[in-house]
């Protein structure tokens, strides 16, 4: 079973008793899949993987605890359009982009003064909580890393 580091176990608790949930197993187990591989898998996937561990969890279960986790703000949901949510651990600031060829979603850093400079070009009175940068296009070299 892919073990919940001490400090995400830590992180996840806190972040669920700030909406006034607690931790159950299958809360803490969905969180370790997505922190073990942080490949944005969609719930099917991220399904596939708890039941390796946890055969009994249901695929609606895993729907509830990826909704608490965004909820929290554990975890991001990554929406493309026409395709089903993607869920990413990665709580840096950062964008996605999508390799049309393989549909992998990588994460791609964003410096603090490019989201300074986005904010920025908001009228007066308009302000951002939260701003999402998806890029979509091709891979034009091979990535060794594995998608982040
Ligand atoms: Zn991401």
């Amino acid at each position: 079973m892919p073990q919940t580091p001490q400090i995400a176990k830590e992180a996840l608790d806190e972040a669920l008793a700030r909406q006034g949930l607690r931790s159950t197993r299958q809360r803490e187990h969905v969180f370790s899949v997505l922190l073990h591989r942080r490949d944005h898998p969609t719930a099917d996937e991220v399904y596939a993987r708890a039941k390796e561990e946890m055969p009994s969890i249901s695929l609606a279960t895993v729907y509830n605890c990826l909704e608490t986790l965004v909820t929290c703000g554990l975890v991001r949901a990554v929406n493309y359009e026409r395709e089903p949510t993607r869920y990413c651990p990665n709580l840096h600031e950062h964008a996605h982009f999508q390799d049309k060829g393989s549909g992998r979603v990588y994460d791609i850093d964003l410096p603090p003064d490019v989201m300074a400079h986005l904010k920025r070009i908001l009228p007066n009175g308009f302000e951002a909580d939260n701003v999402e940068i998806y890029f979509h296009g091709s891979l034009q070299r091979r990535q060794d890393a594995e998608a982040g």
